[in-house]
């Protein structure tokens, strides 16, 4: 009934601290473990219920043990490709945006990169920021689509992939992109790769998804 009570890492656990998280919400409590475990999950969620920090606290605490974060990106290779670890896929800017505000508190001076990739918006400068280095890409899927045809974001590194709102962007029309997005993923070989989707609500189209893109998952309704 604590954030203590999970290994999350030093520099994660003092920014949960930092943030005054103390108790995990119901879907925190439930779905962290589970997903530090590596296993997939569909969870059913609602705004407000604290999900960002259930998928976003594994994404980081993975990355800061699997490896040092993407620093290499732009300096090294030369190549103005950027190569997120974590992919967090969500309907709205705004939402994009404040998933983006968020994951940034929770990767505070971890050395792991977030960044955000929406539409409605000047790509120049999004394209900019992602030539700093990015561990975690937050964005919506006709950006990211967009990003992926200018040869500007490649998928072939992703390890976590989070698809937040799930109903909702299929609602949206953006199935096409989603499913275009996650085959880029498997390119040029299919990778290790664990995937979470949160939705409020599960018709037929969202367990096809979760049937194509979830292996062996557990399902979690809070
Ligand atoms: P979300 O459902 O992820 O949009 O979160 C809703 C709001 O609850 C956000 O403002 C979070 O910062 C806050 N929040 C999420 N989890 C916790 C927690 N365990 N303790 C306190 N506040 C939280």
């Amino acid at each position: 009934n604590s954030f203590d009570d999970v290994d999350l890492g030093e520099g994660l656990s003092e920014n949960i601290k930092r943030c005054k998280y103390v108790k995990p919400t119901p879907i925190q409590k439930h779905a962290i473990p589970i997903a530090l475990a590596g296993r997939d999950l569909m969870a059913c969620a609602q705004t407000g219920s604290g999900k960002t920090a259930a998928f976003c606290f594994p994404i980081i605490s993975g990355i800061l043990r699997s490896k040092q974060p993407n620093s290499d990106m732009g300096l090294f290779s030369g190549s103005r490709i950027a190569h997120p670890l974590a992919l967090i896929l969500s309907p709205t800017r705004e939402l994009s945006c404040q998933i983006h505000e968020e994951a940034k508190k929770f990767a505070y001076q971890t050395g792991v990169k977030v960044a955000v990739a929406y539409g409605g918006a000047p790509i120049s400068q999004q394209l900019r920021n992602l030539e700093c280095g990015v561990d975690i890409l937050v964005a919506t899927p006709g950006r990211l689509v967009d990003m992926i045809e200018r040869a500007r974001v490649s998928l072939s590194s992703i390890k976590f992939l989070a698809l937040d709102e799930a109903d909702r962007m299929l609602d949206m029309g953006f199935e096409p992109q989603i499913r275009r997005i996650v085959e880029q993923m498997d390119m040029p070989s299919p990778g290790v790769r664990q995937t979470m989707l949160f939705s409020a609500t599960f018709p037929d189209v969202i367990q096809r998804l979760a049937a194509d893109f979830l292996s062996d998952y557990i399902f979690l309704s809070v």
